[in-house]
């Protein structure tokens, strides 16, 4: 078999007629060639048939260049964003929302059914956005200088030119006015940034994260150095440009390689935190903490969870990932004893404070890997009557789930942004005697390939 696909290769620059039939999950169409072959190509989806030119073969499958479109899916819609197809952010814009949402629903089932053989788990319909637009809280752009005028935008997929973002139609609004005053800013007062990814400039990034419910901004400039050219002319023109703008923020970052931002952030003027309310709560959001990023839908997900884990007086909850504690203290009421364990020792100090600001008293934040913390709990005696579990795309630790179903909960809630180790983890679940009774689907990020669902389990 393997020689004989190897054989079904098509060779680089191979130009064939194709039909593509899904999205892989960077949102990239996928056709297979008359051969067998699988391929990927940028700007196609499920229902186009097109001309392609292979670009790169693989030793399993490959990437090709979309040449012409013969026959559009029929929820091909053109994107109203200008630079869609250029900026890396939306690549499934060219899909009108109701076709991504369905994209995203199969995709859960998919995964389900494949990895986890969890083929009879019901999965309910997806919860989209009414207008999915302007909906992301918080923006990373990019800062370069192009023939000596700097650039603040999003990169290029794959690259690192940056493509101007303004507008931009999923962040709100205020994140692209800071980002242009930035950009007038460096100019009037002459400071370079990373020249064609060079160590040079002075600013590398800027993030910006928003309050929708105070429609307040954060403006965290990530620099290379420590010394700010100009720093009070820069603070004070940036807040006269904008006046929601509520703090700037320094943050430090020498080195390059991975993440954003280094490990330091200074507030240069205004507020340490933002705060941002999600239904009957209001939450703190640090520089750098982890916070939903979608404020609208967030309430949709977290209700779907107080549902789901239909907590009552007297239970004890555990908040497992749980980053500045929102879940817990969302679904936490009356009489409820919460504990939570997260890896950042920053989010775990917000949770803290988060619990006194929502006045939940009985809420205790342990910082540490959840693997190593719930075995102790465990150890220890402690049961829980809740679980639940939020984990990063890599899913949880066996550890943390042999340790969650040896608290003997009454119902595990499993929050997940990847089906595939969802999937996986729901089958290991059952292994350890605890059931998926309903998968709910919750779309966080129209017009990118990000899916996230909430699974309920409950014992045999
Ligand atoms: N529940 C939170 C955050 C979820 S994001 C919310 O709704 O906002 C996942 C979180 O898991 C991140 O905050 C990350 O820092 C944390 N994390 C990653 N690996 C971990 C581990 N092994 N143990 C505990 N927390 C971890």
């Amino acid at each position: 078999m393997r020689s004989e696909s190897a054989n079904m290769r098509p060779a680089d620059g191979a130009r064939l007629c194709v039909e593509f039939v899904d999205f892989n999950h960077e949102g990239d169409g996928v056709a297979r060639t008359e051969g067998g072959f699988v391929l990927f190509v940028e700007g196609a989806m499920p229902g186009d048939q097109a001309e392609v030119e292979v670009t790169r073969v693989h030793s399993r499958h490959g990437e090709a260049r979309l040449v012409r479109l013969l026959r559009p899916a029929p929820g091909r819609i053109a994107p109203p964003c200008p630079v869609a197809g250029r900026c890396g952010g939306c690549p499934l814009m060219h899909a009108a929302y109701p076709e991504q949402l369905r994209w995203k629903e199969e995709r859960i089932r998919q995964a389900l059914a494949r990895i986890g053989g969890l083929d009879e788990v019901p999965v309910a319909s997806i919860i989209g956005m009414e207008q999915p637009w302007a909906y992301r809280n918080k923006a990373q752009f990019p800062v370069t200088m192009e023939g000596g005028r700097p650039v603040v935008g999003f990169y290029r997929r794959r690259s690192h030119d940056v493509v101007p973002a303004d507008p931009c139609l999923i962040q709100h609004p205020l994140a692209v006015e800071v980002a242009r005053a930035v950009r007038e800013l460096m100019e009037e007062l002459e400071l370079g940034a990373e020249a064609g990814g060079e160590p040079s400039g002075f600013l590398r990034h800027l993030v910006v994260r928003v309050s929708f419910s105070r429609e307040e901004a954060m403006a965290i400039l990530v620099t290379r150095e420590r010394a700010f050219p100009a720093k009070e002319a820069f603070i004070a023109g940036l807040r006269r440009r904008v006046p929601a703008v509520a703090s700037v923020v320094q943050n430090v970052k020498r080195e390059t390689g991975r993440g954003v931002m280094g490990p330091v952030s200074v507030v240069l003027w205004g507020k340490s935190h933002l705060a941002e309310r999600i239904g009957h709560r209001e939450f703190l959001i640090s520089p750098d903490s982890f916070f939903q990023v979608n404020p609208e839908q967030t309430r949709r997900l977290y209700d779907v969870v107080a549902e789901l884990a239909g907590v009552r007086p007297g239970d004890s909850v555990w908040d497992i990932y749980c980053g500045a504690g929102t879940i817990g203290l969302y679904v936490a009421r009356e009489g409820v004893a919460l504990r939570g364990v997260e890896l950042s020792p920053q989010a775990v100090q917000d949770a803290r404070l988060n619990a006194a600001r929502n006045g939940v008293g009985d809420a205790c934040f342990e910082a540490g890997r959840a693997e190593e913390a719930l075995a102790r709990w465990v150890a220890q005696g402690e049961r829980a009557d809740v679980a639940i579990l939020d984990p990063p795309r890599s899913g949880c630790d066996p550890r943390t789930l042999a340790a969650v179903a040896a608290a003997g909960p009454r119902r595990i809630v499993y929050v997940s942004c990847a089906p595939a180790t969802l999937a996986r983890d729901l089958a290991r679940l059952r292994a350890h005697g605890y059931v998926t009774r309903k998968v709910q689907p919750v779309d966080m990020f129209p017009h990118t390939a990000h899916v996230e669902a909430v699974a309920l389990l409950s014992p045999e």
